[in-house]
């Protein structure tokens, strides 16, 4: 019984690759979804945050009217390929960091590649006033630095979510953790909607430093998750929503 549970360790060990990497050099001044250091509070922590309180142009928004896109704007094309486990505990999400690699999405002739995933619950985006039991928003970035986050809502059903799925044993617990298994592999292509309508606008980061002139898009149909999955989930975050933003002005459109 001793030895088998050694062996069953050791292979473990050689699987898996799991760290404590310090969370500075990210800057995160202590920010929170509470408190004095709430969402509220963002934009006064730190010169480094001043666009969560003046940033005309932020994210997340409600999305309640959309123009129809003009039939020359530019379509996505999602290519994602499967990813190796690399889960880190950021101590705001549970985050998914992709590894460098292909292009993975096209937006009519630019390039992103996906960065990393990460997962709010409540959702943070809101269609006509209603937010949804999680969000995935997916991050990617261009050669040049431009940002797109392709964001995903999540509804309660029977089927279970595979990225989820393959995901909840192991996140780890503590704050700054990473947890990397090379053998096991997901594709994030099943965290997106069959149907690929959706809204996009221009908007920001939803957490400090709230960067501007970031491209956002909303997928309108909903993805499953079980009941126990968003249970599990919400055992390490729930409540990591920022608050509506003011649209001031800008368009939202509509692609089918
Ligand atoms: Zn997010």
């Amino acid at each position: 019984m001793n030895k088998i549970k050694r062996l069953s360790v050791s292979a473990f060990l050689l699987a898996a690759f799991f760290t404590l990497t310090a969370s500075a050099g990210t800057a995160d001044h202590g920010w929170t979804y509470d408190g004095d250091h709430g969402p509220a509070h963002w934009g006064a922590m730190t010169e480094a945050f001043h666009a969560c309180e003046s940033g005309r142009a932020e994210s997340p928004i409600d999305i309640e009217k959309a123009k129809k896109a003009p039939t020359d704007m530019p379509r996505l094309k999602v290519n994602y390929q499967p990813l190796p486990i690399d889960i880190i505990n950021t101590g705001h999400a549970v985050q998914f960091n992709a590894t460098p690699g292909t292009d993975s999405i096209t937006l009519g002739n630019q390039a992103y590649q996906l960065v990393q995933f990460h997962f709010h619950s409540p959702g943070e985006e809101r269609f006509a006033g209603k937010d949804s039991v999680m969000d995935a928003h997916l991050v990617h970035r261009s050669e040049d630095g431009k940002l797109l986050v392709l964001a995903v809502q999540f509804q309660l059903g029977d089927q279970p979510n595979p990225v989820i799925h393959a995901m909840l044993d192991r996140i780890p617990s503590e704050k700054g953790a990473e947890f990397k298994v090379s053998a096991v592999m997901v594709n994030p292509i099943d965290l997106l909607p069959k149907h690929t309508s959706y809204y996009t606008y221009s908007g920001s980061l939803t957490t400090p430093p709230c960067s501007e002139g970031v491209t956002w898009i909303e997928f309108k149909e909903r993805v499953s998750m079980t009941q126990q999955q968003l249970d599990a989930m919400q055992r390490f975050y729930h409540g990591n929503q920022r608050p509506v933003q003011a649209l001031n002005g800008r368009e939202i459109w509509e692609v089918e």
